[in-house]
């Protein structure tokens, strides 16, 4: 193991957690549509980890997939319907809003690569939020 960061979160209901020992591999601001859905904002700050780098530690049973654009599966918590993570299986990504684990710290915007990463995915970040 290494002495890296422990990060925990989970929905609200705290049927579902999940954590990770990692700093996520890229963070954005992103407007595309799905996320405006998602958070009912106008804009949603995602955070993206290796699909091997973060856990669900409890509430497996609980979540609830549908398709998004992007190729991903998105999932959601049965009891209170609280975003958790969408999963990229030919990425081997996977992505959360931020909402969802609060105490990661945001770097302020994206760079170029980790824009490109999320583009791939389906969405349209913003570069100065
Ligand atoms: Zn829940
Ligand atoms: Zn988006």
């Amino acid at each position: 193991m290494s002495n890296g960061p422990f990060y925990q979160g989970g929905c609200r209901c705290g049927a579902v957690t999940l954590m990770t020992c990692h700093a996520p591999l890229a963070t954005g601001h992103c407007d595309c549509a799905t996320c405006r859905e998602v958070v009912g904002a106008r804009q949603r700050v995602l955070l993206l980890w290796p699909a091997d780098q973060l856990q669900l530690a409890t509430g497996v049973d609980e979540l609830v997939s549908s398709r998004i654009p992007g190729g991903g599966v998105a999932y959601h918590c049965g009891r209170c319907g609280d975003s958790v993570l969408a999963e990229y299986p030919e990425e081997a990504l996977v992505e959360l809003g931020a909402e969802t684990i609060p105490d990661v710290p945001l770097e302020p915007g994206s760079d170029d690569t980790q824009e490109a990463l999320f583009v791939r995915l389906g969405h349209r970040p913003i570069v100065e939020p």
